[in-house]
Parts: structure tokens; sequence; C-alpha cells
């Protein structure tokens, strides 16, 4: 099979079932998409394995989630997406390939320039687990082109990004939870989530109700002049609103 190289025009042959390919003249990475030759590139990670605990931590502890968390899976992989370019930096970044946490199209790529041509002998990709395509560039072409200003783009390439598979145990928690994390800048993907135990802190809202009813009960019986029970019932009120600003705010 023969292609033309889109950045000095070579004709080069190529097996049937090569879709990852480099130009033997000039050294271009190329994918053969549906229909033409295209640019393809990939970002190196970043972040390591062992920075992960940390990132993982910190996004759960936004959600309220500070229970301790046990991390049975990392597994970085390239996930392909398709990238079209603006000439004043806009971007358009679209899945290439179908995944279960499709947030992740949502990855800040970091300015151009700093993307490598895509080398599958690189010690970054070799023996990492890549995705291939398999959404079409031409399939998404117009969406894409819509995103861009003017319609003053670039050719459309192909971008591989690293991303760690990680699945957690959390405490109390039957089942594993799975996030992806960006190798790049460390975003965290997710969609779905250890619950926060709202039963328990529900049932303590309700103890705590039913204690402070007594106590005003319990005053209101006890103390007979009309001005000392007013007196009585607002210090006590303070305290009592506090506790419960307190169960309010465990709620939340
Ligand atoms: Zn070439």
């Amino acid at each position: 099979m023969q292609v033309k190289c889109n950045q000095c025009g070579a004709e080069l042959k190529i097996k049937p079932n090569e879709i990852f390919f480099t130009c033997t003249y000039c050294g271009s990475s190329l994918y053969l998409d549906s229909s033409k030759v295209i640019f393809h590139y990939y970002l190196s990670s970043k972040i390591i394995k062992e920075d992960l605990k940390l990132i993982l931590s910190a996004f759960l502890k936004r959600r309220n989630l500070k229970k301790r968390i046990k991390i049975e899976k990392k597994e970085i992989f390239y996930f392909p997406f398709w990238l079209l370019k603006g000439k004043k930096e806009e971007t358009s970044l679209k899945l290439a390939a179908p995944t279960a946490i499709d947030e992740i199209e949502k990855v800040v790529i970091p300015p151009a320039g700093k993307l490598n041509f895509f080398d599958p002998e690189n010690k970054d990709i070799k023996d990492k687990k890549i995705v291939v395509p398999s959404i079409a560039y031409e399939a998404i072409k117009k969406n894409m082109e819509k995103e861009i200003k003017k319609g003053d783009f670039s050719q459309a390439m192909l971008l591989h990004l690293p991303f760690f598979l990680c699945q957690y145990r959390y405490a109390g928690e039957k089942g594993r939870f799975t996030v992806l994390i960006d190798a790049v800048g460390g975003k965290v993907f997710a969609n779905s989530f250890p619950h926060v135990s709202l039963e328990k802190i529900e049932s303590e809202f309700f103890w705590a109700v039913g204690i402070i009813c007594m106590i005003f009960f319990m005053e209101g019986l006890m103390v007979k002049n009309l001005l000392t029970k007013a007196f009585v019932y607002f210090i006590s009120a303070f305290p009592l609103y506090l506790l419960l600003r307190y169960f309010l705010s465990k709620k939340g």
C-alpha cells in the first residue's frame, strides 16, 4: 500500500495492517486514518506511580471523602485524541476511541511545541498499552471545525496522551472504584464515587434534635418565673444552635 508523507511528500510503502508509521525520508510520525495520512504525536508522562496516592487522596478529600484508600491497580496507557488547532491557539480536542470515563475529553493539553512525534520505539511508549483509534476523524470533523473560530485551522493531528488507570478501595465500602488520572497534568477523572455515609449522620442529627427538645421541655417544667424562663431558654439556645450547625456542616 502506498501513501504520501504529509511533511516531505515522499511516497511511502506500508503494510496493509500498519497504522502507525514513520516517514523513512524526513522522520515524521504518521497515522493512516480512513481517508488520509495524519501527523501523529504523543506527550510523555510527567507523573510517576508514587504520586498517585497523594493525587487521588486530595481529589477525594475535596469531595468530603476523607477515609483511607488503597490503590490496588495502577497502569499507564496511551489514549488517542483528535486535535485540531486554530491559528490563534484555539484548539478542539475529541476522543478518537470510546471510553467509559469520557470526561477525559476535557483534559488540558500544554501549548504547541511540547508535542513529540509518536515513536513506538521510544522508551516512554515501548511496551505500554496504546489504545488504537476507532473513531474516524472524518466522522467528527465537522463538529471539531465548528469549535475553531473563523474556520481558520491547520491540519488535524492524532495525539496519544498518557493516563493512569487506577483502581482503589475506600475504607468501609464494598467493591473497587476506578479513576483515570491524566499523567501530564495530574487531573483526576471519575464517574462514580464512594458514598459519604449519610444514614449515620442523619441518625445522629435526629438524636441531636430529640435531645434539644428534651432540654427545652425540662427547662420549661423547672423554671416557673417567665422572665427567668426566657433567660434560660436564651442561654441554652446558643450552644444548641452551634451543635446543630456542626451536624449540618458534617452533612453538607
Ligand atoms: Zn516525510
